[in-house]
């Protein structure tokens, strides 16, 4: 069976190492020494002055979103994974969607002014599949209408725009390292800022607004992750250059094996360099893709709808309407991508697609 992605398991004599460690300190939670290390080596990877390690990538955003000060109106994207959505709304912010480009299929810059009213707080967007934003286009529609920009920066991992790591782009950006996710701890997250007071607030949020054991700096949640997640991740990062190439050597196969007579694929800004997280491919027709889908699934291969349905249609959302994002989102699929998948079963999965 070829799923869609298979999460990368380092040596388990690496994990058994800081298990050690974790047995020594007795230190499980609580940011614990591992949960410092790693912290410490994502900045200095990244090239980014605050980062929190949290439980995962939806209570990044939620933190984001109250540290930011989101309220009322937040214009964001109708193509990403449903957290995007569902947090603002948890958090009580009402989602304005703004169609997406149809090439880059991140939000459409050109879009965003029209929808901002005298309610609008705040932009969050995603860079979808680790494809950067209109970041400077988004930045100065910012500055001059007083917003703030929070990127959901899931895929982005490893991934660089302008030479600087995506994630470092935004007032915020949040990342996922759920199992699924390139680089991953199992269950985990991260946010992360450059602004020091942001920085300082998001530190209390993030342990219940704990300032020390009896003082509360203010309102907070649990968003800590644990000495284990912590060790998984200090297992996986080394590995992460190893993971990228074994990526882009397989996206360099699809490119040859696939015929794009029919079918499309995004395209990167300039400037980006990719992290090899996702290949999409987009069809011309949702019943052509359901096809192929049909045919890959009777031979054991799972590909998968990411991301389908476009977010404007959630049962909680009411009367938006984004054509592109409905259109793509119909018609766009995710092939099996992972470190460890095979030339052979890339040549099966793209006969499979040429053959309609
Ligand atoms: C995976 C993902 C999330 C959620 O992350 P979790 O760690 O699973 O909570 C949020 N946004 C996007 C775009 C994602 O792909």
């Amino acid at each position: 069976m070829i799923p869609v992605t298979k999460t990368f398991l380092p040596p388990i004599e690496e994990y058994i190492h800081y298990l050690e460690k974790i047995w020594e300190s007795n230190q499980l939670t609580n940011n614990g020494p591992l949960v410092q290390e790693l912290e410490a080596k994502l900045k200095n990877y990244l090239g980014v002055k605050h980062l929190f390690f949290v439980s995962n990538g939806t209570i990044a955003l939620q933190i984001a979103i109250k540290a930011l000060d989101l309220k009322g109106e937040v214009i964001t994207t109708p193509f990403s994974y449903v957290a995007t959505t569902s947090s603002l709304v948890w958090e009580g912010c009402q989602p304005v969607f703004v169609d997406i480009d149809p090439h880059t299929l991140c939000i459409d810059s050109n879009l965003i002014e029209a929808a901002i009213t005298e309610k609008t707080t705040g932009i969050l967007t995603t860079h979808v599949y680790g494809i950067p934003c209109d970041v400077e286009r988004i930045q100065a529609i910012a500055k001059n209408h007083g917003l703030k920009v929070l990127y959901d920066a899931a895929h982005t991992f490893g991934g660089k725009y302008q030479g600087k790591a995506i994630v470092s782009y935004g007032d915020v950006a949040t990342l996922s390292f759920h199992a699924t996710k390139l680089f991953h701890t199992v269950e985990g997250g991260a946010i992360v800022t450059d602004d020091d007071d942001i920085a300082h607030r998001i530190n209390y949020m993030r342990n219940f607004g704990h300032k020390g054991q009896e003082d509360f700096w203010g309102l907070g949640i649990n968003g800590k992750n644990s000495e284990f997640h912590a060790a998984m991740g200090l297992c996986v990062l080394p590995h992460v250059p190893e993971i990228i190439s074994a990526r882009n050597k397989i996206s360099n196969w699809y490119d040859e094996k696939l015929d794009f007579s029919n079918l499309s694929r995004f395209v990167l800004p300039g400037g980006t360099r990719f992290n090899y997280g996702y290949f999409p491919v987009i069809f011309p027709s949702e019943m052509e893709l359901l096809e192929v889908k049909k045919r890959m699934n009777a031979q054991n291969i799972f590909p998968r709808r990411y991301f389908y349905p476009s977010l404007e249609n959630l049962p909680y959302i009411s009367d938006q309407y984004c054509p592109v994002s409905e259109s793509i989102s119909r018609r766009i699929l995710c092939l099996p991508l992972y470190y460890g998948l095979y030339e052979d079963q890339v040549t099966k999965i793209s006969q499979l697609i040429n053959t309609q």
